[in-house]
């Protein structure tokens, strides 16, 4: 029978049907046809044991930074099992319990911001953002100030509108035409400002910003109505912004009326040492959006969180039809996620991990420092909290990126060896140059020497 009810631990009809049968993200397919797809199995803790029974620290949870609480949390399962029973699901203008619970919790972690709304995936918030701004410009400027900013490097999600501002041109290369309004401003990666004309030696975190308001003036500040920025780019390369560069951004934002919109999606619930990335900087945005580590994979579950203005926005003038934000989601009213999100925000609290996260964080750039002290072809190490990179050269002084084929079998390297990493950049088609690691937040120094002694054997074998 080939109905799917096989037994799971008859691991081959698993690769079987897989084979047969999925379209794994982000593959070229041709290699299974010779080789076995990986399928993991199980997860404990940091670690996760494939089909062969292989155990795999690892170090970039679950693969796009999501899995924060590490795998295996029985008090998030038994807490969603608790309120599937109860209630699964209710979509359209009703709220439910744990919609309450978790919204009050957020919030009170993100002084200034006020309303949640609920969806299913990054790309999805992102794209509800940008339709906020869209029908504020309506609502208030004649439709005029509808142009949403977003930055090279960054990334904002999958579909068409999220590609639009999408700065990574490897996603968005044959995907075009891609939607209007949408204006790309310069990245802030200090190490690569060599690339761009007229970059200062000193305050560049200042002069990175301030190229966006050359841009605000250049489009004119009245078409202008959003900026949406990743407060650490995380697929771009791990960028943490230089100083000087968010006080400036917000300064902008303020003075030419543009709504300040963070994208949370990887920096959210804690993956950088605090709740939220940009509280690293002291700033207040005017929407945040949050999808990946809220429930650390143990539902889907998204958020775009907006201050009481920007919400308020929406209210007035209740005699008009068109005068509320006229948009649902339909998984939006699935109990599963915020049951998981609350449960998640608690154990990061009661377990001390953003504490941990900024200990383990700092212990480990110091870690991936002294490696590039061995390894020329490390060419910067950067990072924040639990979020890091390391990028490969093929010389320090002209910086140029190594081929990717020598940045995947580092990346291959650390898996036979049982360490899972990531490898990103996606700026250029073939210049995935960076290594990085986004280990879950309960991560230990053992656990983070693991990972350094495989990157290092690795560094060793595949460069010599
Ligand atoms: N924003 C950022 C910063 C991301 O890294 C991602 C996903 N990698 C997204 C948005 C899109 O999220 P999703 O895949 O859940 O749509």
């Amino acid at each position: 029978m080939m109905d799917g009810n096989f037994n799971e631990n008859d691991i081959s009809r698993v690769v079987e049907a897989d084979r047969a049968h999925i379209w794994h993200h982000l593959s070229q397919h041709k290699p299974y046809e010779t080789t076995e797809p990986r399928i993991i199995v199980e997860g404990k803790g940091m670690r996760v044991w494939d089909q062969k029974g292989k155990e795999h620290l690892d170090a970039v949870s679950g693969g796009v930074w999501t899995v924060n609480v590490g795998y295996g949390r029985e008090s998030i399962a038994n807490a969603v099992r608790d309120q599937l029973i109860k209630l699964n699901y209710f979509a359209g203008s009703a709220g439910s319990i744990p919609g309450s619970q978790f919204a009050e919790k957020l919030i009170d972690k993100m002084p200034g911001m006020s309303r949640v709304y609920y969806c299913n995936s990054g790309s999805e918030a992102n794209e509800k953002g940008f339709k906020m701004v869209r029908q504020i410009a309506h609502k208030r400027y004649g439709g005029k100030k509808h142009k949403i900013l977003y930055r090279d490097r960054d990334y904002h999600g999958t579909t068409i509108a999220c590609l639009s501002a999408g700065g990574q041109d490897e996603r968005n290369a044959q995907y075009g035409p891609f939607t209007d309004g949408f204006v790309r401003v310069p990245h802030c990666l200090e190490y690569r400002s060599f690339e761009q004309d007229g970059a200062p030696s000193e305050n560049y975190g200042v002069w990175a910003a301030d190229q966006i308001e050359k841009i605000i003036l250049a489009e004119g500040p009245d078409t202008v109505g959003g900026l949406c920025l990743e407060p650490v780019t995380a697929g771009g390369g791990v960028i943490v912004p230089p100083d000087g560069y968010w006080e400036r951004v917000q300064e902008i934002c303020r003075k030419y009326d543009i709504l300040l919109h963070i994208d949370e999606v990887v920096c959210g619930v804690g993956r950088t040492g605090t709740w939220f990335g940009y509280q690293h900087y002291g700033i207040q945005p005017d929407m945040v959006t949050m999808a990946k580590g809220v429930a650390s994979g143990y539902a889907a579950i998204a958020c775009l969180v907006t201050t009481e203005e920007v919400f308020n926005m929406f209210k007035d003038d209740a005699s008009d039809p068109m005068n509320y934000f006229r948009d649902i989601s339909t998984f939006g009213g699935c109990t599963a996620g915020p049951t998981a999100g609350l449960e998640n925000m608690n154990i990061i609290e009661n377990e001390g991990l953003l504490a941990n996260t900024t200990k383990m964080g700092d212990y480990m750039l110091d870690q991936l420092a002294a490696l590039a002290d061995r390894h020329a072809v490390i060419g910067d190490v950067r990072g924040k909290g639990l979020f890091l990179g390391a990028e490969l050269v093929a010389d320090r002084d002209s910086r140029d990126p190594v081929a990717e084929k020598m940045v995947q079998a580092v990346v291959g390297d650390c898996m036979a060896q049982g360490v899972i990493i990531g490898a990103t950049n996606r700026s250029l088609p073939g210049k995935n140059n960076t290594l990085c690691f986004s280990p879950a937040l309960i991560a230990k120094k053992d656990d983070i020497d693991q990972i350094i002694t495989a990157v290092d054997g690795a560094l060793g074998r595949v460069f010599g």
